[in-house]
């Protein structure tokens, strides 16, 4: 079984009118919402395995958002030596999941197949999809790939012992979620807000609204196992209803 441990090291105040895709449509006054911003650290028999590497620090206020501290702090406080990842998966390429990929010049980096083919492709470059990241992160996953270290994931695939991802696009073209040890469901962007996916509320920022309504139902789905546990990828919630400790954030 693998520790679980999610890092909190951002926060955005929002509205719901903001961060919902067409808020309008259910007729509620609109209202402030917090976002959180995770990376998660998975150790088990001293092996560490990162999902997502969170955003680079100066990417953060020209897009309005604070940095609580800074990820390669955070990793450092837990005693984690960047040399010492065994692998990053990458849940997809938006530039809150993929800064600092180039400290960890020794991990192997899993992408979902769709989410290469999607970046690396000349419709990426239309704003509507590339203020979603940053030309350098994308060039750090470039040169990573470039020593042969980005292995691509396919549909539904273990990447490592206990470590299962699916992809299933919506939020961005490839989006993949990670289950870890048949139990704990990290649904990165897939569900950003507990609210999101108890109302099935598509997010603003999309790529197939199908798409990510579907994976509303397999999350849900996948969410009714015995023991399973659905965890947001922004929702502020998450230190609250886990065992926390400063910006460490207990899963199991
Ligand atoms: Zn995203």
């Amino acid at each position: 079984m693998h520790e679980i441990t999610a890092i909190r090291y951002g926060s955005v105040s929002s509205t719901k009118s903001d961060l919902f895709l067409r808020y309008g449509t259910y007729r509620e006054p609109d209202a402030p919402q917090e976002m959180s911003f995770y990376f998660y650290v998975l150790r088990r028999d001293g092996e560490v395995t990162l999902i997502d590497t969170g955003f680079l620090p100066s990417d953060a206020p020209p897009r309005g958002r604070e940095c609580l501290i800074a990820p390669d702090a955070a990793l450092a406080a837990l005693r984690i030596e960047p040399d010492a990842v065994a692998r990053v998966i990458v849940t997809h390429c938006h530039w809150d999941h993929i800064g600092n990929l180039d400290l960890f010049g020794r991990a192997e980096i899993h992408v979902p197949q769709r989410e290469l083919d999607f970046w690396f492709s000349p419709v990426a470059h239309n704003p509507q999809f590339w203020s979603h990241t940053e030309a350098h992160a994308i060039g750090q996953l470039e040169a990573a790939r470039a020593e042969g270290r980005v292995t691509a994931t396919g549909a539904d695939e273990e990447v490592a012992p206990g470590v299962r991802v699916i992809t299933v696009g919506g939020h961005s073209p490839g989006q993949q979620i990670v289950i870890v040890d048949d139990r704990v469901i990290l649904a990165s962007d897939a569900v950003h807000l507990y609210e999101e996916l108890e109302l099935e509320r598509p997010f603003a920022v999309i790529s197939d609204l199908g798409e990510m309504i579907e994976a509303y139902a397999l999350i849900k789905e996948l969410g009714t196992a015995p023991g399973a546990v659905v965890v947001p990828g922004h929702d502020p919630l998450v230190a609250e209803r886990f065992p926390r400790e400063d910006f460490a954030v207990r899963i199991a």
